[in-house]
């Protein structure tokens, strides 16, 4: 099985070369098939192909079972026209990775900062919403009719709507068996009623899950004051992409944040943060997030292929996680230790089972 491995920016290739660290050791511990190839994208290629994502890159990822994105640093890109295209947001639209996993879960040695502690995963639509880049056959979603106005176009649809519900639904099957869908429907009545109608109409279809709707102000607060009572979460992208970032600096901090992009025939992992450019160099970044999406990929291809060795090196990349995480002495510095980045994926390889 073949892994494309793409570093990106800012601290994307030292979280990258982490994570490998720890993908090496699976694939030899547990005589895993896979094979990495990596492949430069952001700056680096804007600089030495004149863009930010090649076409031969794009075509890579449709060949490889799986993908490995490191953060890219889109917000210093040129516009596309000049070869700037943000490949974190490209490779969900073109790819159709509709649903974004997020997981945040609190670990033992690490403080949580809601009042509960939680184990949750936020289910976010990943390929319409208020995105301008994601809405439209043509232009952009965002347009100026005046210099003073500016109108941004929300699309929700009952396709994607249905699509994403039912992957939260298959989700909670297999976890504690609750869904709840966090819209807006009490002022965006036409399309959050559309997504909820999709999320109750998918319900029907598992008997055995609870479904309960909570509205996305509110979410805010629960998930500070009781997250505990949260399995798994549904809803569209902008909400999701917001509340996920909140859970997980709620569980700790956002550098724990694993997240999987899937679709119905490839999956990418990628952190939930972006490429933090202010620690960039200084071995100050926390590679958990990174190291998590890739277990959440192997999990992912263990299940596909029914390859029982892979679901195995994912639970035990995580089980290596907690345990390096459940002593301070491991802590990089955004969780106020003293631990680099390599250092703490040498660590997790130690700890692996
Ligand atoms: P950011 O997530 O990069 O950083 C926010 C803060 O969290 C910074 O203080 C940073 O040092 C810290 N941080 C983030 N990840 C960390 C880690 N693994 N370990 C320790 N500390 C970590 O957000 P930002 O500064 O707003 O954005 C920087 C760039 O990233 C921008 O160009 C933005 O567009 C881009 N971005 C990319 C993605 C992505 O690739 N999916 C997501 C969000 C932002």
């Amino acid at each position: 099985m073949n892994i494309l491995i793409l570093p990106g920016d800012g601290i994307g290739p030292e979280i990258t070369t982490a994570t490998m660290t720890v993908l090496q050791a699976v694939n030899k511990e547990f005589a895993l098939p896979l094979t990495f190839t990596t492949e430069e994208i952001g700056l680096v290629s804007l600089k030495n192909r004149g863009s930010t994502l090649p076409e031969t890159v794009l075509e890579a990822t449709r060949r490889a079972d799986g993908v490995i994105l490191g953060p890219v640093s889109h917000s210093d890109y040129p516009p596309r026209a000049e070869g700037g295209i943000n490949v974190s947001s490209e490779l969900r639209i073109v790819l159709d990775l509709y649903a974004n996993i997020r997981p945040s879960r609190s670990r033992k040695g690490i403080p949580h900062w809601g009042r509960t502690a939680m184990d949750l995963v936020i289910v976010r639509e990943n390929t319409e919403g208020f995105y301008s880049d994601r809405n439209m056959v043509a232009g952009t979603g965002e347009f100026m009719p005046t210099e003073d106005i500016a109108l941004s176009v929300r699309k929700i649809t009952a396709f994607a709507s249905n699509r994403i519900a039912r992957a939260a639904f298959e989700l909670a099957e297999t976890r504690r068996k609750r869904v709840t869908a966090v819209h807006k429907a009490n002022v965006i009545k036409l399309s959050e009623k559309l997504f909820l109608r999709e999320v109750r109409k998918v319900a029907q279809d598992f008997g055995t899950v609870q479904l309960d709707e909570i509205i996305v102000d509110a979410m805010a607060s629960y998930l500070v004051r009781d997250a505990a009572r949260f399995d798994v979460i549904v809803t569209t992208n902008m909400f999701g992409d917001i509340l996920s970032d909140e859970a997980a600096e709620l569980s700790g901090s956002l550098g724990l944040a694993g997240g999987l992009n899937v679709g119905k025939d490839l999956a990418v992992a990628q952190a939930q943060h972006g490429s933090a450019p202010d620690i960039q160099g200084q071995d100050k970044a926390n590679p958990t997030s990174l190291i998590l999406s890739a277990a959440m990929l192997l999990e992912w291809l263990g299940q596909r292929h029914n390859h029982v060795a892979l679901t195995k090196a994912a639970r035990s990349i995580n089980a290596a996680v907690d345990a390096a995480l459940a002593d301070p002495a491991n802590h990089t510095r955004d969780l106020g230790g003293r631990l680099g980045t390599q250092a703490f994926a040498n660590t997790v390889v130690e700890k692996l089972d």
